[in-house]
């Protein structure tokens, strides 16, 4: 197992069993999805007539910067994700966040549900030893 998915493993056993359902850890606070969502809602300020269209966008364009970020610390560091380049990369998954809560939004999606469907869905994918493999139905 790599470093990163040694910390990332870490981080998520030491969240497990805090609280039932998605809740983010924001050190002293939580937050429920529905809560980031609503907070996310707050700071979106682009058009009416561009709704689902803006956020839609911005997703891809977040993801990129992520994708960027992680190129550079193979290219430029090794792979190692140290500290700083890790910090970038928190940062752009938050980017990443906030249109996946706007996008959301602006569609009539509850981030909690779709959290809760997507956790329940690989569940059961798990549990049916079909994680892997192709297709969005199985
Ligand atoms: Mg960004």
């Amino acid at each position: 197992m790599s470093i990163c998915r040694q910390r990332a493993a870490g981080k998520l056993r030491g969240l497990a069993g805090r609280r039932p359902g998605p809740a983010l850890s924001q050190g002293m606070a939580e937050m429920r999805f529905d809560d980031y969502q609503k907070a996310a809602l707050s700071t979106a300020i682009y058009a009416e007539r561009h709704r689902v269209i803006y956020p839609a966008l911005g997703l891809a364009s977040e993801a990129g910067e992520v994708a960027g970020k992680i190129k550079k610390v193979l290219r430029d560091q090794g792979g190692d994700f140290a500290k700083a380049p890790l910090a970038a990369i928190k940062d752009e998954l938050g980017d990443v966040l906030w249109y996946v809560a706007v996008l959301a939004a602006d569609l009539g999606l509850s981030l909690e549900e779709i959290a809760a469907e997507n956790v329940a869905k690989l569940a059961a994918r798990k549990e049916r030893g079909t994680i892997g493999g192709a297709g969005d139905v199985r």
